[in-house]
């Protein structure tokens, strides 16, 4: 599937640079285009896969090229004003090539969760291709501000994009680690997991390759219908001689050896599948009652086979309780493993976002108080100044 990525703020730049460098080391063909838009422009400077005729530096005026801090309404309001120069960066890219836009931010600061909402809203008006947003949750050690952000940028970033597939940074803090080791070990794991899942749609049916290989329109369809998204990944390693049925089977001539060979490949793609779906998702959440799945099994064809896939597909209706689950193969011939990631799309029943709301109705709340609070304030000034007034005469 052909992306074009735009990464706003530190985090979502930083994660589409790590998604040029993936595309480039596995020529996975995914990234189309790359922009990167950020108010700081220590931060642009700091990518490396990105051309640098693809960031742009927004809010120039009103910031200097220092970010906006973590104050995302201001973020929100550059974006809005600088929309024309992201425009600009956004008009070199041939849009008829690709099947969709991703936009990429960290939710808990300022410039990318402010900003991702009002360029996804830009772009749906402007094109037809999907838009998708990958929205990253703060840790929940760095702080109230962050969570609030996060909580209300969510709340209007799942409202502009066609499915917002999030990861969250709190389930995957590893103690006793620097924040940037930790979030370069963080961004790999994104990459990985969501770089296979769209490479699967960029291999083209046929050929010798396997029997049900995914398309790019079976990963649309899976994300369509809006929502939520979530993806668990689990792989193994297999020995990869680049034969075909296997040479000691061959050799010795025994046809048992092969269906000991097939009910061994269809075990693992079943385990594989569970561990994957039980697993760590990117947002952890219940996957009974999710709406629609996608199953993808990557890895050398001769680890993959349909009877595997369709009974990991069956086993993943079962505990989602969805009649909308799809599968099929990834072939990567050259790989020394066989992977499954799953993306469950449409899910319902996730603990941090139950939180993340409640945190932005409570602020809701206590905004209305404070502004009752001043309100009330400003009435009692006004009514002392005219007692006092009144005195004077
Ligand atoms: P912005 O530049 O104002 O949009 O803010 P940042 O992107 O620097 O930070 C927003 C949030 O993203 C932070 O609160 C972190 O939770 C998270 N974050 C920052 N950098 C990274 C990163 O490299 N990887 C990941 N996964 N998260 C990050």
């Amino acid at each position: 599937m052909k992306l074009a990525m735009i990464g706003f703020g530190q985090a979502g730049g930083k994660i589409v640079d790590k998604f040029v460098a993936y595309d480039k080391e596995h020529g996975s063909d995914i990234v189309r285009a790359a922009v990167a838009v950020n108010t700081a422009k220590a931060d642009l400077m700091g990518l490396d896969h990105i051309p640098e005729s693809q960031r742009v530096l927004i809010g120039q005026s009103r910031v200097k090229g220092h970010g906006v801090g973590a104050d995302n309404e201001l973020g929100a309001e550059i974006a809005e004003e600088d929309m024309d120069e992201v425009q600009g960066s956004i008009d070199s890219i041939p849009v008829h090539e690709v099947d969709a836009f991703l936009v990429v931010a960290g939710l808990g600061g300022g410039t990318g969760s402010g900003g991702a909402p009002v360029i996804s809203k830009h772009l749906k008006r402007i094109y037809t291709e999907p838009v998708y947003g990958l929205g990253i949750l703060p840790g929940s050690d760095e702080g109230g501000i962050y969570t609030l952000n996060a909580a209300r940028s969510f709340q209007t970033f799942v409202r502009e994009v066609d499915n917002l597939m999030v990861f969250d940074n709190d389930a995957w803090r590893k103690t006793g680690e620097s924040v940037q080791g930790g979030y370069d070990q963080i961004n790999d794991e994104i990459v990985k997991r969501f770089g296979i899942l769209f490479g699967a749609g960029e291999v083209e049916q046929g050929g010798e390759v396997a029997e049900s290989v995914v398309d790019s329109s079976e990963i649309i369809n899976t994300l369509a219908g809006g929502g939520v998204s979530t993806v668990g990944y689990a792989r193994e390693e297999v020995e990869n001689t680049g034969g075909g049925g296997g040479l000691l089977s061959r050799l010795t001539g025994g046809e048992e050896e092969d269906n000991l060979d097939t009910a061994h490949t269809t075990n693992r793609i079943t385990s594989l599948v569970r561990k994957a779906a039980l697993g760590r998702l990117t947002l952890p959440c219940e996957i009974e009652g999710t709406e629609r799945a996608l199953l993808v099994m990557a890895g050398p064809p001769k680890y993959l086979n349909r009877k595997g896939i369709e009974r990991g597909r069956k086993w993943l209706e079962e505990q989602t309780g969805s009649m909308e689950v799809r599968g099929g193969d990834y072939p990567v011939t050259g790989a020394n493993f066989v992977a499954s990631v799953i993306l469950l799309s449409g899910v319902n029943n996730v603990p941090r976002i139950k939180e993340l709301q409640q945190v932005a109705i409570e602020a809701q709340e206590n905004i209305e108080e404070i502004q009752q609070e001043s309100d009330d304030k400003l009435e009692g000034l006004v009514n002392d100044d005219e007692d006092e007034l009144e005195s004077l005469f």
